[in-house]
């Protein structure tokens, strides 16, 4: 298989460090830490809470809405805990409506992603955790552009507030109102940005108003398997979901599909799940691209198999959403199906996952490689 360099891996890399991160923002911060800074600008500390909870409980991120604050100290806090940190780009509806995909652009100009899904029983986004990915994934749109920056804690959880502010006005129809799931898979690896995403975690989890209120078990972080950063999440004391994007049960192939994988090899990457699942009870989400011809045979099935019956683990392959003029490809139905036989004949828990966003670019960075090519696209939200 091809041979590729090794590629620097490090939570929190230095290069993402230097880049222009933006201004400080309430979701930044725990309610502790708002309460000290409104006392430092003169305020009395309950603002904090009053402020907060116009975020965080009514998903009000419009200061002028805020109109139970006095108009001076509303303009006080609002220069120091609510910068603008997302201006939309394009937002675009399919599935009915019920997949909505926002492209966003940050302070310093880059560009990420997310998206609201709206099901019968709940309303899940799906945010970005870094602008572009240092991980180099030949199959993926982001990990063809390269690491830009990590996002800061705020602008990962203003993604969720914002699109759960479209979840409550009733936008997606035939979904309850209220956000209940958050997966961590737009853009980015979310454990190369590791503090930022576990402070992210935290806020959303954190009772409102010192954070939306979602339930640890509710959150999912993917990973392509930085082993070190797997095990410090396990020692925090959050019952996340990890999905660890697998792709190939075998180093040969792995190495070229996951880069990372050179320097933590299969054994090694799911020894870390393994143990996860047993420090959390959680069961690790095994992720799955199939990919036609490269990926999908029936060998490559039953290696999966072995390597994971009896584990406390599922399996979901996920339709590859091939990138324009890309050369990888879906694997056809019948291959599928054929995977999905052998894994559960094998005793693993397998569905293929419901490919939402397919005519809005849904694959992650999709939609921003499509706006960097596209001069002449609008830039102001279009749904
Ligand atoms: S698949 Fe995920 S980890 Fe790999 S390059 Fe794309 S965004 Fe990064």
């Amino acid at each position: 298989m091809t041979s590729l360099p090794l590629i620097p891996i490090a939570p929190d890399a230095p290069a993402a460090r230097r880049a222009a991160m933006p201004p400080r923002h309430l979701a930044d911060l725990d309610l502790a830490g708002r309460q000290a800074l409104v006392t430092e600008l003169g305020e009395p500390a309950f603002r904090a809470k009053q402020i907060s909870t116009h975020y965080f409980g009514r998903l009000v991120r419009d200061p002028a809405g805020m109109t139970d604050l006095p108009a001076a100290t509303r303009d006080r806090l609002a220069g120091a805990l609510l910068p603008t940190l997302l201006t939309p780009v394009r937002e675009l509806a399919c599935d009915d409506g019920a997949t909505r995909k926002a492209l966003w652009r940050l302070h310093d100009g880059s560009l990420v992603e997310s998206v609201l899904m709206g099901y019968p029983d709940r309303v899940t986004v799906c945010i970005s955790s870094q602008a572009g990915c240092g991980m180099a994934c030949p199959f993926c749109a982001t990990g063809q552009a390269g690491l830009t920056r990590n996002l800061s804690t705020a602008e990962i959880v203003d993604q969720a507030v914002y699109l759960a502010g479209v979840a409550a006005s009733g936008a997606v129809a035939g979904s309850p109102p209220r956000l209940s799931h958050v997966v961590f898979m737009g853009m980015g690896e979310p454990l190369a940005n590791y503090s930022r995403v576990i402070a992210a975690i935290r806020r959303l989890v954190a009772p409102a108003p010192d954070g939306l209120g979602l339930s640890q078990r509710h959150i999912t972080v993917s990973t392509v398997g930085l082993v070190p950063a797997m095990r410090r999440l396990a020692s925090e004391d959050l019952s996340v979901t990890l999905a660890l994007s697998l792709h190939a049960p075998d180093d040969e192939l792995r190495d070229e599909l996951v880069p990372v994988n050179q320097r933590w090899k299969v054994a090694e990457v799911l020894d870390a799940a393994w143990d996860y699942a047993a420090q959390t009870g959680r069961r690790v989400s095994i992720e799955y691209a199939m990919i036609k011809d490269v990926n999908d045979q029936p060998w490559r099935a039953d290696l999966l198999g072995r390597l994971l019956a009896g584990k406390l683990t599922h399996v979901n392959l996920i339709p590859l959403n091939p990138t324009p003029g890309s050369r990888w490809d879906a694997s056809p139905k019948p291959v599928e199906r054929e995977f999905v036989r052998r894994l559960r004949a094998a005793g693993v828990s397998t569905t293929v996952r419901d490919t939402r966003g397919r005519e809005i670019d849904g694959a992650c960075g999709q939609l921003a490689a499509a706006e960097d090519n596209d001069t002449d696209a609008p830039q102001e939200a279009t749904a």
